[in-house]
């Protein structure tokens, strides 16, 4: 990959901050856009602009197409069977909790159980308690070795003739471990119970096969794959989503509506209430076209080996600790450093330049796992270089000489 040119397409990144060159290492919270991305927005709102689905004119169904051609581009990225199955929603958190909502509408009655893992992100944790509070379910928490590896052992222990449904983060946004997520489906099969894949940090960095996976549920953020903020997908095996209610009522959701009874559309727009960012969907299947035309395999490739480089050399710096030790990790590493608090070392290092979150990443049972408050989490995406790497240890070489 021509990491150079690839920077071009992305204008944030040649800008400055403080004086400094941007070196942009928040990758997991959101990434850059590319100039495709964001002319595809302009574009769409200049020319076709107009609302999808209900109109008989021209530019509704241009728009319509556009926005159902990025559920076709949305299928064929992550391999589902068929377009039913593409639910788009807001967010990974957005379809956490529609997932929640009806799966436990339909499915769980008190002393029901939900199985998640200690390392989840609180969107899937907290839709799970807000369930636990209304109607009594209990949730089992997968525990993980010290190098941050969910103990496979323990997880086929949590099952019982309870157990409804497991929710696993497939990519740690924190410790960065790659979790076996195939065969923990498998596992969960075995005993007949679905599992909802977070995919928030796997789906930018890895090619997704959710057939492959057999994963029932998939959710991701497109703003986290160099698309647009306020899109995200749900991916639910038809069977599922077939005896799902909805999760919002009106707009495109609907087949009849009298005063007496409604009757609901057809997958997937049962669960797509209102108008839909359609917008954001076309400019979504624009940046999943743009990362499919780098091809994920040399993506993945590039970001192991950029993840390789960063872990040695901040290895070699005094004091540091690194969480997250996994053998198969992403592009993801979190870290502290002698006695610096996360939150000074990260304020230090933007003022270099150096974009890195600190604190507890929306993870902090993990972190009350770690025994620590927070980190400082550097993340990687396929622009970013060695050289960036060396601006960020002699960046943190410099605040730790400071301590
Ligand atoms: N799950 C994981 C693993 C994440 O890393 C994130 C975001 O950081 C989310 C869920 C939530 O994503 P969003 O805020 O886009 O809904």
């Amino acid at each position: 990959m021509d990491i150079q040119k690839i920077r071009e397409d992305f204008p944030i990144l040649s800008r400055t901050v403080y004086g400094k060159p941007l070196v942009y290492f928040d990758n997991g919270a959101t990434t850059q856009k590319p100039r495709c991305v964001v002319d595809a927005i302009a574009e769409e709102y200049y020319s076709v602009n107009a609302n999808v689905h209900r109109g008989v004119h021209f530019l509704s169904q241009q728009a319509t197409e556009l926005h159902e051609g990025a559920r076709e581009t949305v299928r064929k990225f992550i391999n589902a069977r068929s377009t039913s199955e593409i639910v788009f929603t807001r967010g990974t958190t957005e379809s956490i909790n529609l997932l929640a909502s009806s799966f436990g509408e339909a499915f769980l009655r008190e002393g029901d159980e939900v199985i998640v893992s200690v390392m989840e992100h609180h969107s899937d944790i907290v839709p799970w308690q807000l369930l636990r509070d209304r109607r009594g379910i209990v949730i089992r928490v997968i525990p993980m070795t010290d190098r941050g590896e969910l103990l496979t052992d323990a997880y086929a222990a949590l099952f019982n003739e309870r157990t409804r449904l497991v929710c696993v983060t497939h990519v740690s946004n924190v410790l960065g471990t790659v979790n076996p997520v195939r065969e923990m489906i498998a596992t969960a099969h075995a005993h007949g119970v679905p599992v909802l894949v977070d995919g928030a940090q796997a789906v930018p960095h890895m090619a997704v096969d959710v057939q492959a996976l057999d994963a029932d549920f998939y959710a991701f953020s497109g703003h986290k794959v160099y698309g647009p903020t306020g899109v995200g997908v749900l991916y639910g095996k038809e069977e599922w989503l077939d005896r799902l209610p909805p999760y919002q009522g009106g707009g495109e959701m609907i087949q009849h509506v009298s005063f007496e009874r409604t009757t609901f559309n057809e997958l997937p727009y049962k669960f797509e209430a209102g108008t839909p960012d359609y917008i954001g969907t076309h400019a979504l299947a624009r940046a999943l076209d743009y990362v499919s035309a780098l091809g994920m395999d040399q993506i993945d490739a590039y970001e192991q080996e950029l993840t390789r480089y960063a872990t040695e050399r901040l290895r070699s710096i005094e004091g540091m600790r690194i969480f997250g030790e996994a053998p198969h990790k992403g592009s993801v590493i979190s870290f502290l450093v002698g006695n610096i608090h996360h939150f000074d070392l990260g304020t230090l290092l933007d003022r270099l330049g150096i974009a890195v979150r600190t604190g507890h990443h929306c993870a902090q049972p993990l972190m009350q796992r770690l025994g620590i408050e927070g980190t400082v989490r550097a993340s990687f995406s396929f622009y970013n270089t060695k050289e960036e790497v060396d601006t960020l240890v002699a960046g943190i070489e410099r605040v730790r000489h400071m301590f």
